[in-house]
């Protein structure tokens, strides 16, 4: 089955197009285009450098497309990408405005480029569709809730391909089983002891999630993707309180304190040096004190997050890094990790330093808490979701 993955941003669109088979995938072609101003364009030259590279002989050979799409008014999971979709996009655009519109804009245009092709929709916020109300809610008034004001949590294609990848590491294809077919058959009973994981994306945006039985408990996001752990630019959790209180303050409007927190703050903002953790790193290395606030309320807010799922999940079975911060931050997985023996989590030093951007355990052979690195690569999570979808 050939499906393509389209990432569409606000002024860029990326694909890449998948043969996909019942025990894997792999990538056949990619491309990329920045500065977009027209999608209707873009799409089109894609998929006649498909045919001209010799790649596809007539687009119709596509049998889906599939989006990453954020967040949806009322609606989440993985679906096919009709009017629906769009409604539920456009019915959104004021939380997810750099991420909504193009897709509502895409999902259009790949209906009228590739009339044949199935279209599907994988919501980031679908790993959370079965969490409790009680995990699901603020203490805010009614109208607030009535008009979607909640914790959704974000990430799902990410932390949902760890439930799987986890449990089949760790020996419970019982458990790897249920998290392959969660958005086909929802959440199934697990015979034998419960498999718990807490999975922790860190990259430019990063987020928290607990995992029994392979469905998600919660999220360190909760309703827009910039709650949680602090990310690169963008704040992570504050207060309510402090937003009124700065912009009476400093004297700063609502859409300028909006601005200051999504771009002047997060890593960048506690450092002052970049949004990058690798600068932050080599600042802290030389002495500066900002830069080293930075990574210590990093690892307290990961470790916060961490803490407060292991206690709700009851135990732990494995503990899991992932994305460009996960998979090569030897000194933060570390720092993440510190102390932690009494829970049974306990690191080797060893292979935690040895291990890059691949696929490694590196606790020791007897820790009762299994710490895994997996590599991120949401793009195929995205492929294989389409692929159960349209099998
Ligand atoms: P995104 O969320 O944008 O997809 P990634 O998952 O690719 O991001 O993660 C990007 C981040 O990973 C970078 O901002 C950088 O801080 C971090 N990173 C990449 N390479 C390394 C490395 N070798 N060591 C530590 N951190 C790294």
């Amino acid at each position: 089955m050939l499906i393509l993955v389209a990432n569409l941003g606000s002024t860029s669109f990326k694909y890449r197009l998948f043969r996909m088979e019942e025990h894997g995938g792999e990538v056949i072609a990619k491309g990329a285009y920045e500065r977009v101003t027209d999608y209707a364009a873009v799409i089109d030259e894609a998929l006649a450098t498909l045919q001209r590279d010799g790649i596809i002989r007539r687009a119709d050979e596509i049998d889906a497309v599939g989006f990453k799409t954020v967040l949806g008014k009322d609606l989440s999971g993985c679906v096919f990408a009709d009017q629906t979709v769009i409604d539920a996009l456009e019915g959104f655009t004021a939380v997810a405005p750099a991420h909504n519109p193009p897709y509502a804009a895409g999902i259009r245009q790949f209906g009228k480029s590739l009339p044949t092709a199935r279209l599907v929709a994988l919501f980031e916020t679908a790993f959370y569709q079965w969490t409790s109300a009680a995990s699901a809610t603020y203490a805010v008034p009614a109208r607030w809730r009535d008009i979607g004001i909640r914790r959704y949590g974000f990430h799902g294609a990410s932390h949902k391909f760890i439930a799987e990848r986890s449990a089949e590491l760790c020996g419970r294809e019982d458990v790897a089983r249920v998290a392959r077919r969660l958005y086909l058959d929802g959440p199934q009973p697990v015979a034998g002891s419960p498999f718990r994981v807490v999975s922790c994306h860190l990259g430019g945006s990063s987020s928290v999630t607990g995992i029994r039985n392979g469905m998600a408990i919660g999220s360190s996001m909760g309703f827009s993707p910039q709650s949680g752990v602090p990310q690169n630019n963008r704040v992570g959790d504050l207060d309510s309180g402090a937003i009124p209180y700065a912009m009476h303050t400093l004297g700063i409007s609502l859409d300028e304190a909006a601005r200051q927190l999504t771009k002047e703050s997060g890593l960048l903002g506690l450092s002052g040096i970049s949004n990058d953790i690798r600068d932050v790193y080599t600042a802290a290395a030389a002495g500066h004190p900002e830069a080293r606030l930075a990574l210590d309320t990093l690892v307290h807010s990961i470790r916060h997050w961490a803490g407060a799922f292991h206690f709700e999940l009851g135990g732990l079975e494995a503990l899991v890094f992932t994305a460009g911060i996960g998979e090569n931050g030897v000194a933060i997985r570390a720092a993440v990790c510190q102390h932690l023996e009494s829970f049974g989590i306990h690191l080797d030093a060893g292979r935690n330093a040895a291990c890059w951007a691949t696929e490694a355990v590196i606790s020791t052979a007897d820790s009762p808490v299994k710490i895994i690195v997996i590599p991120a690569n949401e793009e195929l999570v995205l492929a294989r979701e389409v692929f159960r979808k349209l099998s």
